[in-house]
C-alpha cells in the first residue's frame, strides 16, 4: 500500500534531531518548529523551489533532485557568508513512489549531514512534482556579505571554473559530442553543484560585495554593479574555464557559454584592493580556488574586453544578448 503524508514525513524526512543544537527547541511534529537565535547573531532566510520541467528535467535521479534542492539554498548562504544551520522542505509529488522517496531522501540528507544542517520541517502534499526548500542560517550581526557594498577599484573575483553547468545543459539538449571524461565532469556540475560555503564564511570582512552565480556571470554580476551604483571592466582572457569548456569554447567559440549560462553556484565577489593581503590569507580556505577576472568601475554597465582587445558590452536588458564594437 503507497504511504500516506504522515508515513511519508515519519519514514523519510524525519531524523534524529544533532545533539548539542541549543538552538534548536522544538524540531519536526508540531505545527511549527521553534529556534533561538544566539545573542549577536542575525538569522538568515533564503527559499528556492525547483519545478520538474523548469528547473531540472523529467526523469532526473531523484538523488540528484535532493542534492541539488538544497544546495542551491546553502549556495545562497554561501553567497552572504552565513553559516548554514535548519532547512525545511516543502515536497510537491505527483504519487508517493517509495524508491523514489528512498532516492530523494539519500540525495538531501547526504549533502545536509555533509554541512550539518538539520530537517526541522516542512509541508507534503500531492500535485505536479515541485520541491521548496527554505534555509535559515546564522552570521554575526553585521557581516552579512550584501550585494551592495561594491566601490570603484575593488577587484572582481569568482570561485572554481564558469559555464560548466550550462555546457551540460547544451549537451542534453542537443546530445552533441564530447569526450566521456569531459561530459561526465560537466553533467556532475551540473547535477551536484558544491555550494561554497567554506569560503563564503572566510569572505567575512574582507569580501564588499557577494553573490552566487545562478543566472550567469553577466546577469549576477550585475546585479552587484546595480545594487551597488557601479560598473566594472572584467577581462575575459583571465575567466576560469575547465578543460571542457575550453575544448568547447575552442570549436564553437562565442563568450556566451561562461558569461551567460546559469546554473554553476560558483560565487562572485569583490575585495578592496588594501584587503588583498587578508584575501590571500583567507585563500587557504578555498579549495576549488578563486580568480581575478576584473575590477569595479564608477561608470556603469559592464565591460567585457575580449583577448584581442576588443570591448564586448553586454546590453543591460536581461544580460542575454551581445552586441559586439571595437
Ligand atoms: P500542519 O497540518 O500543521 O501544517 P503537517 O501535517 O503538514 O502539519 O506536518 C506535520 C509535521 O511534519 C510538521 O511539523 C511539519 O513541519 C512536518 N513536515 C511535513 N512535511 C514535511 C517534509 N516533507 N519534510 C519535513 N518535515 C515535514
Ligand atoms: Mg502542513
Amino acid at each position: 500500500m503507497a504511504p500516506n503524508e504522515f508515513s511519508i514525513i515519519e519514514r523519510y524526512f524525519t531524523r534524529p534531531a544533532t545533539p548539542h543544537d541549543p538552538q534548536l527547541r522544538l524540531g519536526i511534529g508540531d505545527d511549527a518548529a521553534l529556534l533561538q537565535v544566539p545573542e549577536g547573531m542575525e538569522l538568515a532566510v533564503a527559499t528556492d523551489t525547483l519545478v520538474e520541467g523548469v528547473h531540472f528535467p523529467q526523469h532526473t535521479r531523484p538523488d540528484d533532485i535532493g542534492h541539488k534542492a538544497l544546495a542551491v539554498n546553502l549556495s545562497d548562504m554561501a553567497a552572504m557568508g552565513a553559516e548554514p544551520r535548519w532547512a525545511t522542505l516543502a515536497l510537491t509529488l505527483p504519487t508517493a513512489d517509495e524508491s523514489w522517496l528512498t532516492a530523494f531522501s539519500a540525495g538531501f540528507f547526504a549533502l545536509a549531514e555533509e554541512y550539518r544542517v538539520q530537517l526541522i520541517g516542512g509541508d507534503t502534499t500531492h500535485g505536479p512534482l515541485t520541491v521548496t526548500v527554505q534555509i535559515l542560517g546564522l552570521v554575526p550581526a553585521g557581516t552579512a556579505l550584501r550585494r551592495s557594498g561594491a566601490h570603484a577599484g575593488d577587484l572582481i573575483y569568482v570561485t572554481g571554473t564558469l559555464g560548466d553547468a550550462g555546457l551540460a545543459l547544451r549537451l542534453l539538449q542537443q546530445q552533441a559530442a564530447l569526450s566521456d571524461s569531459h561530459a561526465a565532469h560537466v553533467l556532475l556540475r551540473l547535477s551536484r553543484p558544491q555550494p561554497r560555503l567554506t569560503e563564503g564564511m572566510a569572505l567575512r570582512g574582507v569580501a564588499s560585495a557577494a553573490i552566487d552565480i545562478s543566472d550567469g556571470l553577466g546577469a549576477d554580476l550585475g546585479h552587484i554593479l546595480e545594487a551597488s551604483g557601479t560598473g566594472a571592466r572584467i577581462n575575459l582572457a583571465t575567466l576560469p574555464l575547465s578543460a571542457a569548456v575550453t575544448d568547447y569554447m575552442d570549436k564553437n567559440g562565442d563568450w556566451e557559454l561562461p558569461l551567460c549560462a546559469g546554473d554553476d553556484y560558483e560565487l562572485c565577489f569583490t575585495v578592496p584592493a588594501q584587503k588583498r593581503a587578508a584575501l590571500l590569507d583567507a585563500l587557504e580556505a578555498f579549495p576549488a580556488g578563486c580568480t581575478n577576472i576584473g575590477i569595479i568601475e564608477a561608470a556603469p554597465g559592464l565591460r567585457c574586453i575580449a583577448p584581442g582587445g576588443a570591448a564586448i558590452t553586454l546590453r543591460s536588458a536581461g544580460y542575454q544578448h551581445f552586441s559586439a564594437h571595437a
